[in-house]
């Protein structure tokens, strides 16, 4: 559900090697059973179409809605269970196409499905405009006299909330028509970084050849040897070097778009535009990029740590990717997998631990991968069933990680599901995050208590440090990058290939003290903004640096209340309490109430202390060998 990385797996490896596990493979414990949701496929027509039937009854409520208390909530009614009706046929599904990609009647259904969506939302789309014209005096008055609307007091206050941005019928419907255009320059990107950018190839040391593609820039940039790497760099960034001024044309037509709906809309920048469909304040980016500036030398020490292990004189941007450690040499079985994530929750309680146990003997995991099936991991649900989790295990360490980081959603999924009604059980993507990275963090933790040698230390601490680099460092800049480039469109000046360089060169030279020795950044580098997809999608990395910032923040609570004599749970429940609340208030409210103001330093610099912490821990190790 959220387009948060879900840990694909481009580890070639993962796709291919069923030997392993094959034989559970039919093992009933190991696999999802979508009868669970539909018994037969008749079923799941008959759902979709009898939904679908019911959507007049939408349309009856029209011109009446805020008559009485009684009407608004039968609307309300009729409204929510068609939603819930269709979604459930959705995730359906996905999951079924997802288990076997090439099967066309999979793909049929998801279409069908998708269809039936769009005819119930246009037919319901005068709802949030008809809401708005009432008036919050109005929506506040019927709440109070209507007891049954308590279940729909936040969405029903999330949309008199928005009104002030919400425009007359006649433009409304203008800017709908606008949206047609306003991913042209998304879809140019898409199609010629994916289909026509003529991709460099290079020789390697191996003396192998090999097409530098998107996937394949991301296995050689970890290359062991430093002539392949620094050769992987400068070909693949000299050849985006040539198409910065085609790709710089659609970020700025992307980026105007966004301009446009902030003027239309009545913001006073794009980021509070963006940031206003969760309700996020505009502090909690602001204090997040301060919070990176004042920070640097952390990053730096990182760095430095970085260059003494590779053992090389002076660090470049192009030995960031190479693995400074040897990752663990065994692998895992599904049971370890599943004993080390119930181990790494267990300090979030019994009752989280247990439940967890339980999902994983019934069901909730597809744990393999098999031809056809998608790649990757992620957690779904349907409301009223239970989560769903797609792996693609093959004993990998990072796998037991994306188990427990989907462990993370699946119950965060389930305790929103147990505690909400339909209306408020989806939690927003901004909370999201939060509980799977901290559950990959208490794994890192309890992995790193059970670690027998400094071999397995030195990968734990390794990896963590690498975790961190990239998702507050790295996204950091890019967070940072985007609020400039927006800023510059709404001061007038036209984005183009050319200033998206230099202004990215820019900062990656800051980020990573070129200046100052720390680590040299070649000015091909500059083109690495045209790479990344994730810049058209109006404000949304941010929220990778603010996860994991906030689940440092708990992790740690959790973890100091439990090991305390005698042992605390008030921070521990604070947080569960903020899964079970699903979207019954808002994100930025409900991390706050857990104890993580993301409008504060104090969350990045418990991450700070963290990264020094792993930092020093590393450096004793090296001391102890001497190096
Ligand atoms: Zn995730």
């Amino acid at each position: 559900m959220s387009r948060i990385a879900h840990r694909v797996a481009f580890l070639a490896v993962a796709a291919v090697s069923l030997g392993a596990f094959g034989a559970t493979d039919v093992d009933p414990r190991y696999v999802w059973h979508l009868d669970e949701l539909y018994p037969s496929e008749a079923a799941w027509t008959k759902a979709v179409n009898d939904a679908v039937a019911d959507v007049p009854k939408i349309e009856a409520c029209r011109g009446k809605l805020t008559e009485s208390g009684a009407k608004l909530f039968d609307c309300l009614q009729i409204y929510y269970a068609i939603d819930r009706r269709l979604t459930q046929a959705g995730v359906y599904a996905s999951m079924n196409y997802d288990l076997d990609t090439r099967v066309g009647r999979a793909q049929q259904m998801q279409e069908q499905a998708r269809q039936a969506g769009t005819t119930f939302l246009s037919a319901a789309a005068w709802i949030r405009p008809e809401l708005i014209a009432a008036g919050a005096a109005k929506i506040g008055a019927l709440i109070a006299a209507e007891p049954r609307l308590a279940p729909y007091k936040q969405p029903l206050a999330d949309i008199v909330r928005r009104a002030p941005h919400v425009l007359d019928s006649e433009s409304e419907r203008l800017v709908a028509e606008t949206a047609r255009m306003s991913n042209a320059g998304q879809a140019i990107r898409d199609v010629f970084v994916n289909a026509e950018l003529p991709y460099p190839k290079v020789t390697l040391s191996s003396g192998e050849e090999v097409t530098l593609t998107a996937a394949a820039y991301t296995k050689y940039r970890a290359a062991v040897d430093r002539g392949d790497r620094l050769k992987v760099f400068t070909s693949f960034w000299g050849r985006y070097n040539e198409y910065t001024r085609t790709l710089g044309t659609a970020l700025n037509a992307q980026i105007q778009a966004h301009e446009f709906s902030r003027k239309t809309r009545k913001f006073d920048s794009c980021v509070e535009a963006a940031l206003d469909g969760d309700n996020i304040p505009k502090g909690v980016y602001t204090e997040l990029i301060a919070d990176i500036h004042a920070n640097f030398q952390t990053l730096h020490r990182y760095l430095g740590l970085r260059r003494r292990m590779m053992g090389i004189d002076k660090l470049g941007y192009e030995d960031l990717y190479a693995p400074i450690v040897q990752r663990y040499d065994r692998t895992f079985a599904p049971e370890e997998a599943k004993t080390l994530t119930l181990d790494a929750v267990s300090v979030l309680g019994k009752e989280y631990r247990d439940t967890l146990a339980n999902g994983f003997e019934s069901g909730w995991v597809d744990w393999f991968p098999r031809p056809g099936k998608k790649s990757g991991a992620y957690s779904t649900i349907a409301y009223g069933t239970h989560p769903f989790q797609l792996q693609n295990f093959t004993g990998l360490y990072d796998e037991v990680s994306a188990l427990a980081h989907e462990s993370g959603h699946s119950m965060h999924s389930f305790l929103a599901d147990r505690a909400q009604p339909y209306a408020t059980h989806d939690y927003p993507i901004f909370v999201a995050e939060v509980a799977s990275t901290l559950n990959e963090n208490l794994l890192f933790g309890s992995m790193l208590k059970k670690a027998k040698t400094d071999d397995e230390r030195l990968f734990l601490l390794g990896s963590h440090l690498d975790n961190l680099r990239t998702t507050l460092f790295r996204q950091g800049l890019l967070a940072e990058f985007e609020l400039a480039i927006h800023e510059m469109v709404e001061h007038g000046e036209p984005l183009n290939g050319e200033n998206l360089t230099a202004l990215y060169l820019k900062l990656l030279r800051e980020y990573y003290g070129h200046d100052q020795g720390v680590c040299d950044v070649k000015d091909a580098y500059g083109a690495e903004w045209a790479y990344i997809p994730h810049l058209y999608y109006n404000f949304y990395v941010y929220q990778y640096a603010t996860s994991v910032v906030a689940a440092v923040k708990l992790a740690d609570g959790i973890r100091d209340e439990a090991a305390a004599v005698p042992p605390a749970t008030a921070k521990r429940d604070a947080y569960l309490r903020m899964l079970a609340a699903g979207s019954s208030r808002y994100a930025y409210d409900m991390l706050k109430e857990a104890g993580v103001d993301m409008a504060t330093p104090a969350p990045f610099a418990a991450a700070m202390k963290d990264m020094n912490r792993t930092i020093d821990a590393m450096e004793q190790i090296l001391a102890k060998r001497g190096k």
